[in-house]
């Protein structure tokens, strides 16, 4: 299939997913708009099946709560962030190729329309001013229906580029949300999981070192205590910038749980992951807590922090576990400093963790 056929088929489907949401009154949101998109490709039966049943059963109507109920049971468990990821990397390539499409047969209607005039312009001014009058004639009657309807043309294409821009940032926006912390901005956990595994592959694959960091905040429950979780809540925040300042690139900084922070390495041994996790570590512990409200100093923070590297064979839960530990050596050793596995030999009777943050990871 050539591109433009794609091209026209995923016209197709989007404008008819977009009349069937118009016919049923639901909204365009990207939810309904995969199962409606999915519904007019005709690419999952079941989705089909069910709604044809409850437009059946319902006197050809049905509701956007219906939509969102199908999309759930049809699309949702199947929409993990690596399939909203991908589904939107797709769509924005689609969407992209069919912009350029239409900007381009809007350019050429227009210039259409001018080859028009320059014709009506130089017939002017030859031999038989009768028979010329009738041509001109003719030429400006055709040109001007050809640019009425050009002009119509273009108002449609304006507003499909215009419907199909707003598309794409709302299925961004969808994505952002998804795999975003609220509170810190960061990678959330969901994600920074979907990340690891891949990394994990892609070392496998290339044959290529992989590291991770393993961050938590020192004596935080007695900050929180002292000051209140509100404020806790800034403090996460200006962690999370610490970590956004010095992570860079390819490299995943994320919110692991509550007060544990995290961040992934590709292509980096352990000594790399070492000299970061130590510029975020000096970074916190630089910072002067200022409560926003009241511009009281409330001291200083610091973190404590496990790094590891990836062993070849291993699962992403025996690396995730192997960082824990060491950030409990970190902890029992006196806080505000990196461990890294390889100091780990000493301390390998460190008690097993108290949470289960990490335990079932694959
Ligand atoms: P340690 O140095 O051993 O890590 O001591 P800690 O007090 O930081 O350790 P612990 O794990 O016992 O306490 C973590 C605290 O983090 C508990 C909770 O009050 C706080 N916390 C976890 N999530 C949040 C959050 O989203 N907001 C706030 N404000 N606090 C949180
Ligand atoms: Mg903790
Ligand atoms: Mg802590």
């Amino acid at each position: 299939m050539t591109d433009i056929d794609e091209i026209g088929k995923t016209v197709d489907y989007c404008s008819r997913a977009m009349a069937l949401m118009a016919r049923f009154g639901i909204d365009p949101h990207p939810v309904h708009y995969e199962v409606w998109y999915t519904y007019a490709a005709g690419t999952n039966a079941d989705l089909t099946r069910a709604i044809d049943n409850h437009l059946q059963k319902n006197g050809n109507a049905i509701t956007g709560e219906v939509s969102e109920t199908l999309w759930r049971q049809y699309c949702g468990r199947h929409a993990t962030n690596e399939a909203i990821e991908q589904a939107s990397e797709q769509m924005a390539g689609h969407i992209d190729r069919i912009v350029e499409h239409l900007e381009r047969a809007a350019h050429d209607s227009n210039a259409f329309s001018n080859a028009l005039e320059g014709v009506t312009s130089s017939v002017e001014g030859e031999t038989d001013p009768a028979a010329l009058r009738t041509v001109v004639a003719r030429l400006v009657d055709a040109s001007r229906k050809m640019e009425a309807k050009s002009r119509a043309l273009e108002t449609e294409l304006e507003t499909s580029v215009t419907e199909i821009k707003r598309l794409r940032d709302t299925l961004e926006t969808t994505k952002r949300e998804a795999t975003t912390d609220t509170l810190t901005g960061l990678a959330n956990r969901h994600y920074f999981e979907e990340k690891l595994q891949r990394a994990v592959r892609e070392a496998v694959e290339n044959k290529q070192q992989l590291s991770l960091i393993l961050g938590d905040i020192d004596h935080f429950n007695a900050f929180n205590e002292t000051w209140g979780h509100l404020t806790g809540d800034q403090v996460l925040r200006l962690v999370g910038g610490c970590l956004s300042e010095n992570v860079k690139g390819r490299d995943i900084a994320a919110r692991f749980g509550g007060e544990e922070f995290a961040v992934i390495f590709p292509q980096t041994g352990l000594k790399g992951a070492r000299i970061v996790a130590n510029h975020i570590r000096q970074t916190v512990e630089r910072k002067k807590i200022v409560k926003k409200s009241t511009g009281e100093t409330l001291g200083r923070i610091t973190m404590s922090f496990g790094a590891v590297e990836y062993h070849a064979g291993e699962r992403m839960g025996d690396m995730l576990q192997r960082a824990e530990r060491a950030l409990r050596v970190a902890k029992m050793r006196g806080r505000n400093i990196t461990v890294g596995e390889d100091e780990l030999g000493q301390d390998a009777t460190v008690p097993p963790p108290a949470s289960a943050s990490v335990r079932g990871a694959a």
